[in-house]
């Protein structure tokens, strides 16, 4: 069946990239292979409720467009980041993550354990959901909350308790207070 050429340029773009070429467009940013690459896996991640380091968005990137380098990730991440099409979190004491899901001031549970990592609603509305008592003349736009605990997996399994998770402060002390009474009741 004849078609205009043109039409067909403009729908092979689209289709390549169905969406991300579109949200880069919005966003004021150059359409680029190694962007759409990224943007996609973002946004299959987010689909599958997933929180990608930029190791992970590298080898997905890699899956779509062979050859993107570390450093191009990297590069890509940045100016997704910088537009609002990407956002990073970073947990204290863990690779940074990047999400697509990005404008709904959601916050995180992150298991201590494994790291898993999983949204939450805000359940204060708009940011910044949480304000200080005494804010020191800052002006506060945004409050980062990240719920920390053991994820439901992890919770059941006993010996996990015992694993360094390597954590933020705090998390050592918990995990030797745990463990303290099996180990008193083992002596006897
Ligand atoms: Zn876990
Ligand atoms: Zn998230």
């Amino acid at each position: 069946m004849p078609s205009d050429p043109h039409a067909d340029a403009r729908v092979d773009v689209e289709d390549a990239a169905t969406g991300p070429a579109s949200a880069l467009r919005a966003a004021g940013l150059r359409v680029t292979g190694q962007r759409v690459a990224v943007l996609a896996s973002l946004v299959d991640a987010r689909d599958a409720a997933q929180h990608l380091s930029a190791a992970q968005v590298a080898a997905a990137a890699r899956s779509r467009t062979e050859g993107i380098s570390t450093q191009a990730v990297y590069d890509c991440l940045d100016a997704l980041t910088d537009a609002g099409l990407v956002r990073r979190i970073e947990p204290a004491g863990r690779p940074a993550l990047f999400e697509a899901r990005v404008g709904d001031n959601h916050h995180h549970l992150v298991c201590r354990d494994c790291g898993y990592t999983v949204d939450v609603d805000c359940t204060h509305g708009a940011a910044p959901c949480l304000t200080p008592d005494v804010d020191h003349g800052f002006v506060v736009d945004e409050a980062e909350v990240v719920f920390w605990g053991r994820c439901a997996a992890c919770a059941a399994t006993p010996s996990s308790t015992g694993r360094s998770p390597g954590g933020p402060a705090g998390a050592a002390p918990r995990a030797r207070r745990q463990l303290a009474p099996a180990q008193a009741r083992t002596r006897h």
